[in-house]
């Protein structure tokens, strides 16, 4: 995956497709899918801090806490407490609750690389770029997914400080079966003991969870509105600029 990563390096100022004929109207129900659980302990953590499996449920807790701020939202979680679940229960639960988004979240191991990353489902043709951003041809769950991608690479790069590495469409697990735009989120390296030490504080958590609120607030907004945002930001972007790469595979 760092190969394709560093490969397909594609740098481009936010800009959000118009939504296809067919599209969610509403975000309603947002489905939180705190990732590992019981064995199965997911990354590590440096210097024997708590590791994935516990920093992506109390991340949901507090997302949930923070989402409560939008009025009529409806949050779910996949998994509520210390224990496995499959990935194809994850996506089934999700289509139960008849989801309208869903966010998988995990962290990773690799000490080497700084910043998060975010998968969403490998479309079967390639997403192409076009004046008003990047869109998988005739596919309007992997559009949306896209999109929402998008804004979430913003937000969290602004909440966090933390560059996005990449947001790659990969085949995995938890999106196979899935009925509604999703993405997985590797949200930084437990392995790098400062990054570690950050993500197991509650500021850390924080932040990363207001990253991700104002990006649901945000897509939400732009489902009411019909997919026209209002723009966001214009100039030069401030600070690191985001670097988005797509798989080229
Ligand atoms: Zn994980």
């Amino acid at each position: 995956m760092k190969k394709a990563l560093i490969s397909f390096a594609l740098s481009f100022s936010l800009g959000i497709a118009p939504l296809s004929a067919g599209a969610a109207e509403r975000l309603k129900t947002l489905i939180l899918d705190p990732g590992h659980g019981g064995q199965e302990l997911g990354a590590r953590s440096a210097g024997g801090l708590a590791g994935e499996k516990d920093l992506a449920l109390s991340l949901a807790m507090r997302l949930r806490e923070r989402l409560r701020d939008l009025p009529f939202l409806k949050v779910v979680s996949t998994r509520t407490d210390d224990y496995s679940l499959a990935a194809d229960d994850r996506a089934s639960r999700a289509n139960h609750h008849r989801g309208d988004l869903f966010i998988s979240l995990h962290f990773y191991p690799d000490p080497y690389r700084s910043g998060f990353v975010i998968l969403f489902p490998k479309p079967r043709v390639k997403p192409r770029a076009d004046a008003s951003g990047w869109h998988v041809p005739g596919e309007t769950h992997l559009d949306m997914s896209l999109t929402f991608a998008e804004i979430l690479a913003e937000e969290l790069t602004n909440a966090t400080k933390t560059p996005c590495l990449g947001i790659i469409s990969a085949r995995l697990r938890v999106f196979k079966g899935l009925r509604m735009p999703g993405v997985f989120l590797e949200l930084g390296s437990l392995a790098n003991p400062v990054r570690a030490k950050e993500l197991n504080s509650s500021e850390g958590q924080k932040v990363v969870a207001e990253g991700i609120y104002r990006a649901v607030a945000r897509y939400r907004r732009l489902l009411e509105l019909g997919g026209h945002e209002e723009p966001v930001s214009t100039g030069e972007p401030e600070g690191d600029r985001i670097i988005r790469k797509l798989s080229p595979k």
